[in-house]
């Protein structure tokens, strides 16, 4: 889970990667950095926490130079500190390079106790350093080449952005797990996780960087290369249910018109007798238009957020994550008193924020808490770049329906069918990755 973003050749790169990630905070909030190359070096900066609390306009001011490339960072793979941060920076025997990742390597401990065992020293404990260990071994001329002889090594879900003194190098994995996107800003080309980046500063969106595709960006303009075998495409369906932003174009479709079509689909595949539907904010907000259009009940804002309050499943210690709950949302009880309600939400994982939300309502003198969540139940971890907990902590992975009904006390629950999911993306249902909810892996020999 991390946002990455990319500027070729503008006079005021720096700046503009500081905006591109600000809109893609929502990808990462550890922490943040960008790189810059003015031509002849990189200048770079990286610390824990917001994009808005890290960077000051002195700071931006010294990463000089017309290219940059940035980063938010949730940890998926190394834990959550500063050596940890990315974009990382290593020199080696060609000069400098940095690297900007989203997504999670699954074949990076094998290749990394292999290059241990032959006198590699490692800086961070990422998947990602061990691209650059294998670029740093490649024999080949290029930085291109290098890279490609690296990436061909390793397995995975990876977008990547490459900054040198002089060139920007993009990657997207061939199964296309996360998003990438290519666009210009008055012909500079820019690069983004999504869309709504470009949105922010003005940039215009050109497509999507394709699965297996490399971009090599110098003066010379942009070359495309498709150097890796083919395979199957394997999108993440979760980007769509959760973690990319609704007003994001990604994987070919708006993600907030697939958010409502799950809510509808929800609603036909499973409706509930009540007085109003109440999203639960804000995941939960674009499925629950979709169930209340389609199921002709009210919606109706019974539960509201603080908005000054970060993302609570953020914050690895579990402690802080049950306080979030009640930080961040309060019923509005004068509506619900005496009501039955059916709630939506995108997902359920631990189901820890459910049944204290459940709690809340019944707490505010709801009587009847439909509970309708716009995803298959998670049985199973991600090993592709969304932080998942272990199988353990899934509640889906060892519990029935209505056994985790009846531990966040709703009245009824009720989950979308992989095959209601796979409806809403009719025609490309191969093209996406259902392993979170299925088991069934792109990859075997994967355990968590
Ligand atoms: P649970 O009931 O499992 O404790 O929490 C479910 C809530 O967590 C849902 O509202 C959902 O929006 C949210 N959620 C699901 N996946 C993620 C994630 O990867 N990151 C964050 N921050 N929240 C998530
Ligand atoms: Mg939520």
């Amino acid at each position: 889970m991390c946002g990455i973003f990319g500027i070729y050749d503008h006079p005021e790169a720096s700046n503009h990667a500081y905006l591109g990630l600000y809109a893609l905070q929502h990808r990462g909030q550890e922490s943040t950095g960008i790189v810059s190359s003015d031509g002849k070096h990189l200048h770079h900066y990286r610390q824990m926490g917001l994009v808005s609390e890290v960077f000051t306009k002195d700071l931006l001011r010294r990463l000089a130079g017309r290219n940059a490339i940035g980063h938010v960072r949730y940890s998926t793979t190394g834990s959550s500190e500063l050596k940890n941060a990315q974009p990382f920076v290593v020199d080696y025997a060609n000069g400098t390079i940095s690297i900007a990742h989203n997504g999670n390597l699954t074949n990076a401990s094998l290749i990394r106790s292999e290059l241990e065992s032959q006198g590699a020293i490692f800086q961070s404990n990422m998947d990602t350093e061990v691209i650059v260990h294998l670029i740093a071994r490649s024999k080949g001329k290029t930085f291109l080449d290098r890279l490609i002889y690296a990436l061909r090594k390793v397995e995975g879900a990876y977008s990547l952005l490459f900054l040198t003194e002089k060139e920007m190098v993009v990657a997207r994995d061939p199964m296309g797990f996360r998003p990438l996107i290519l666009g210009s800003l008055k012909g500079s080309p820019v690069i983004a996780s999504e869309t709504c980046a470009f949105d922010l500063i003005g940039a215009k969106f050109i497509r999507e960087v394709e699965p297996g595709e490399v971009l090599l960006i110098n003066e010379m303009g942009i070359k495309s290369f498709k150097p890796f075998p083919h395979r199957p495409l394997r999108q993440c369906i979760f980007e769509f249910i959760y973690f990319a932003r609704p007003d994001s174009f990604i994987f070919n479709r708006n993600v907030y018109e697939m958010r409502k079509s799950f809510g509808a689909q929800l609603s036909k595949e499973s409706p509930a007798m009540a007085d109003m539907t109440v999203p639960i904010p804000d995941s939960g907000f674009p499925a629950a238009l979709g169930y209340a259009a389609q199921s002709n009940l009210p919606l109706e804002l019974g539960m509201i957020r603080n908005h000054y309050v970060g993302r609570t499943f953020i914050e690895p210690d579990q402690r802080i994550r049950h306080f979030g709950v009640k930080i961040k949302l309060n019923p509005v009880r004068e509506l619900l008193k005496g009501k039955k309600i059916v709630i939506v939400d995108d997902s359920i994982v631990r189901a820890t924020t459910s049944r204290k939300i459940v709690r809340m309502f019944r707490n505010a003198g709801v009587k009847e808490v439909h509970v309708r969540i716009s995803s298959p139940p998670i049985t199973d971890p991600c090993f592709f770049g969304i932080d998942t907990p272990k199988k353990s902590e899934l509640v889906a992975s060892s519990h029935a329906v209505d056994e985790i009904r009846q531990f966040i006390h709703a009245t009824s629950l009720n989950y979308l069918s992989v095959e209601g999911l796979k409806q809403c993306v009719r025609g490309e249902e191969e093209n996406f990755c259902y392993a979170c909810f299925t088991g069934d892996y792109p990859y075997s020999g994967l355990k968590k």
